[in-house]
């Protein structure tokens, strides 16, 4: 007797997914299960809703299982998916890149706005620990200009290549394995200086929400140390930069207070802190003297 397996539509292998996504504690269970079985179908989400009763194959069916098999041990959607969106751009994120987050937003925002004001007509930014390529990417699909994006990981760097090339934005960028901490390192003939760089401290990291601590690049997160070694050598190298560019820097939850008084400590003054949409300290900018 031929064994009958059981077939599964849309709707009750959407509701099934729900559930369980729900049991454990992951957040929007119901958009997760879509996302992940529009994915696998290849149909959009509105199509899923127009075929609740459409009965899935065998394969489609496992394909699916999988993916659900991995969010439920919390790997992140984003990893799962393969993609994720910033600054209305889609990007490719793999387990070597941090997954581009909404309040980074905001920072490529100071920088476009700072590029209109400027009258720069193609500022030359660099862009440290660039992951990626989420901020470098969205600035040079909303400006003319001339990027020099570096990260330390060579793996991210060919992730960011790959998404600059499919946001059309690759002949405004350079993509380039270097270690910041590098001694030859230097901000001369930078307009300006931009970062979202690794500030959790080293401590705090055990104590982070699986789907983060569990998947995230480590080195992406931590300097594995205070969280503070970063925006440190960037003041050090502002200081000793003759044309000073603007610099703007992501700000870590928790961090404002101590990253102010690195400013005192390395005598610059003139900078100024915005608060993102949450009212929390987000970007810090350092106003520079620009190249003459
Ligand atoms: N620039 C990337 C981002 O903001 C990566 C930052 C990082 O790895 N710390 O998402």
């Amino acid at each position: 007797m031929k064994e009958t397996v059981k077939t599964w539509t849309v709707l009750d292998i959407l509701k099934v997914t729900e559930a369980a996504f729900r049991e454990r504690g992951i957040s929007n269970p119901r958009l997760n299960a879509e996302l992940l079985l529009a994915d696998t179908t290849g149909d959009s989400r509105i199509n899923l809703y127009l075929n609740f009763e459409k009965p899935l194959t065998e394969s489609e069916v496992s394909l699916y299982r999988d993916k659900v098999k991995r969010r439920l041990k919390f790997e992140p959607l984003q990893y799962i998916r393969g993609k994720t969106e910033f600054y209305s751009l889609e990007f490719n994120v793999t387990p070597d890149v941090l997954i581009p987050r909404q309040e980074t937003e905001i920072l490529v925002e100071k920088v476009l706005e700072y590029i209109k004001v400027s009258g720069l007509e193609c500022p030359k930014i660099l862009e440290i620990g660039t992951g990626s390529g989420c901020i470098s990417i969205a600035i040079a699909a909303n400006a003319e200009c001339n990027i020099r994006a570096f990260d330390i990981s060579n793996e991210a760097v060919k992730v960011a290549e790959i998404n600059a090339t499919a946001n059309g934005t690759s002949d405004k960028i350079k993509f380039e394995t270097v270690d910041f901490f590098d001694p030859g390192v230097t901000f001369e003939g930078y307009d300006i200086i931009v970062s979202n760089p690794p500030y959790i401290s080293a401590n705090d990291v055990p104590g982070l929400n699986e789907e983060v601590n569990g998947y995230e690049p480590y080195i992406a997160l931590t300097d594995d140390g205070d969280g503070l070694s970063f925006y440190k050598r960037i003041f050090e190298l502002y200081n000793v930069t003759q044309n000073k560019p603007f610099i703007f820097l992501e700000v870590g939850d928790g961090k404002k207070e101590a990253i102010v008084k690195l400013l005192s400590e390395s005598s610059v003054n003139n900078y100024i802190i915005h608060n993102d949409l949450m009212n929390m300290p987000r970007v810090l900018e350092i106003k520079g003297t620009g190249n003459k």
